[in-house]
């Protein structure tokens, strides 16, 4: 292609929405453009890159024997009510009435659509194994979306569900599909990681997320440095700690007035937050509400709140109202002590002696509470995230914890919604049973953000040849004005075009550090420039995007040494 063919659209600034490298320099190089928040137009290069990733990713899914279809982005309710999802899903699903006043959402992922496929389509065993999956449009009404397409509301996504007689061939095909994921992350040229990830209600090993590592990446990755343990942070367990201490001290009511937060009980009492209790309360179901403790230092893990038995779906803190109205004081101030409502407590809060808790009652703590002395009735449970220097759940080293984008997820879904929706083939005894079913993500739109964050150098994109929007760049210094270095570099052109490298001529009338500052800025791996100097001396000029220095090259032996770079 030549530039005069194409919309390049480089800036110098990237604007001041933009915190990440990835999401600057993707708007710099003009790769997407911004409509609304979490929305983008993916622009004529940035298509480029994320076709190669789609093609990528269809050779490895169809070598996989996976068969490709697509279904819609609008969904009708009925099928989200079946699952019960409708309920469960939260404001991320973008649900939406039609003119005849139908309730429809626009699909943030297609366990349903296919399920529905596959109880219309599948009859018998004898169809199974199989995998359908798709590259398709979500949508997903993020809460902050940001960082670009990294975290959008509208993303390209490949979704693949597979089905399955029985629970040994589900594992079958996740270890193909492990293995497929593996594949393309390779042939994407990323550094990756495999991970425990969390797996629902299903329980398990079930699910595993591929994670680009990144000092960028929304997820925090958690590390045994003595195994090769490795967990996202939301399915790191966390050990029961043993038996608190026997108590010292007896209860005694402190006076706190005005005190919020735990940063302020412990100010005011003079004592260290880890020496405390927090209670947070969340709704439960038919409008119960649950408290859930931790120890003053610690942090919530959301995905393992979201588990407790009775707690309503999704997850939610209880409103201030709420709170006041059946336990009679503000959030502040709950404790456990003759708390009336069920108590959920983290093992290491579970293991304190003589701790600091809220009284229920308006601006008063208690000190010197105890477990069982104070408070009788409770459950233990896995509750917070993990911090590094926890030990590791396998019994070997401590855990570190790093950042990672999240650019890949499978996972094995079990019966869940074949049994919600009655979807069943008859067996090879005859009688009908509910398909096993996993499913498979790949973030395609989030990749070249992940993939820029990994490479990139001050002067732009680094982009690996195999998602590169074009392998070559052609710099002709002087091109509309020499007629030498026109014929030169049409022929070069042409030449490797001829041979199928996908090449870029810089016909622009812009100047040549223009042409090289864009060169660089949009990562195109190769580049070739030539000039007048260049046709007197029959050389002419290599740079690699990944290197320093410049080399001459004889223009005669310019397309087999490119040829032998691509190859
Ligand atoms: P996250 O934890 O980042 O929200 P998720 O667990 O919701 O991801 P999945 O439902 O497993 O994601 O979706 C499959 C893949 O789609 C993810 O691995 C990720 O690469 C990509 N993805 C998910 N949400 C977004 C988004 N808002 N923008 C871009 N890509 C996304
Ligand atoms: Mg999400």
């Amino acid at each position: 292609m030549k530039s005069s063919d194409l919309l390049i659209p480089t800036i110098k600034e990237a604007p001041n929405d933009a915190k990440i490298i990835s999401h600057q320099l993707m708007i710099r190089a003009g790769l997407v453009s911004k409509l609304a928040s979490g929305l983008y137009s993916y622009l004529p290069i940035g298509l480029r890159v994320i076709q190669k990733i789609e093609k990528i990713i269809r050779e490895e899914m169809n070598k996989s024997l996976a068969q490709e279809l697509l279904m819609p982005v609008a969904h009708p309710a009925e099928l989200w009510q079946e699952s019960g999802r409708w309920e469960e899903y939260g404001p991320e699903l973008l649900r939406f009435k039609d003119r005849h006043e139908r309730d429809f959402c626009l699909g943030p992922t297609h366990e349903e659509v296919v399920t529905n496929i596959a109880k219309q389509y599948l009859r018998s065993y004898k169809q199974l194994p199989i995998n359908f999956y798709q590259i398709q449009t979500k949508f997903r009404d993020e809460i902050r979306p940001r960082f670009g397409v990294m975290r959008s509301r509208e993303f390209i996504m490949k979704d693949a569900y597979s089905f399955h007689i029985d629970e040994a061939s589900l594992g079958e095909t996740y270890q193909v599909m492990h293995q497929t994921y593996c594949n393309i992350f390779d042939r994407l040229g990323l550094e990756y990681k495999v991970v425990l990830a969390d797996s629902g209600a299903i329980g398990g090993d079930s699910s595993h997320e591929f994670h680009v590592l990144a000092d960028s990446g929304e997820d925090a990755i958690c590390f045994s440095d003595q195994s090769d343990y490795s967990a996202n942070i939301d399915r790191a367990e966390t050990l029961p700690q043993g038996e608190p201490e026997p108590p010292k001290q007896t209860i005694t009511v402190a006076e706190t007035p005005n005190v919020k937060t735990i940063d302020d009980v412990c100010q005011l009492l003079n004592i260290k937050p880890k020496t405390t209790i927090k209670t947070l309360v969340v709704d439960g179901d038919n409008n119960s509400l649950i408290a859930i403790v931790l120890r003053g230092d610690h942090e919530l893990n959301t995905v393992k709140a979201a588990k407790i038995k009775g707690v309503k779906l999704p997850l939610q803190m209880a409103d201030e109202e709420k709170i006041l109205q059946q336990l009679g004081c503000s959030i502040g101030s709950i404790g456990v002590v003759d708390l009336s409502i069920p108590i959920i407590v983290d093992y290491a809060a579970a293991c304190l002696s003589d701790f600091v808790c809220g009284a229920n009652e308006q601006g008063k703590h208690l000190t010197g509470v105890n477990w069982g002395r104070d408070v009788s009735k409770f459950v233990a449970a896995d509750l917070r995230n993990v911090i590094s220097g926890d030990p590791s759940p396998d019994g070997k080293g401590k855990l570190e914890i790093k950042r990672g984008i999240e650019v890949g997820h499978i996972f094995q879904l079990g019966t869940k919604y074949s049994d919600a929706m009655n979807a069943n083939v008859i067996g090879e005894d005859g009688k009908a049973v509910n398909m096993n079913m996993g499913c498979y993500g790949i973030g395609v739109s989030r990749i070249v953000a992940a993939s820029i964050e990994q490479n990139h150098d001050d002067k732009g994109i680094i982009f690996p040849e195999s998602i590169a929007p074009f392998q070559l760049v052609i710099v002709p210094i002087n091109y509309n004005k020499s007629s030498r270095v026109r014929k030169l570099a049409d022929e070069l052109y042409e030449r490797f075009l001829s041979q199928g490298v996908e090449v870029l001529l810089d016909n622009r009338k812009e100047r040549p550090g223009i042409m090289f500052a864009d060169s660089e800025l949009l990562g195109i791996p190769h580049r070739l420039v030539i000039s007048d100097t260049h046709a007197d001396s029959g050389n002419i000029e290599y740079k690699s995007r990944n290197e320093i220095d410049k080399i001459e090259i004889e223009f005669k032996a310019a397309i087999d040494f490119i040829l032998a770079k691509l190859a």
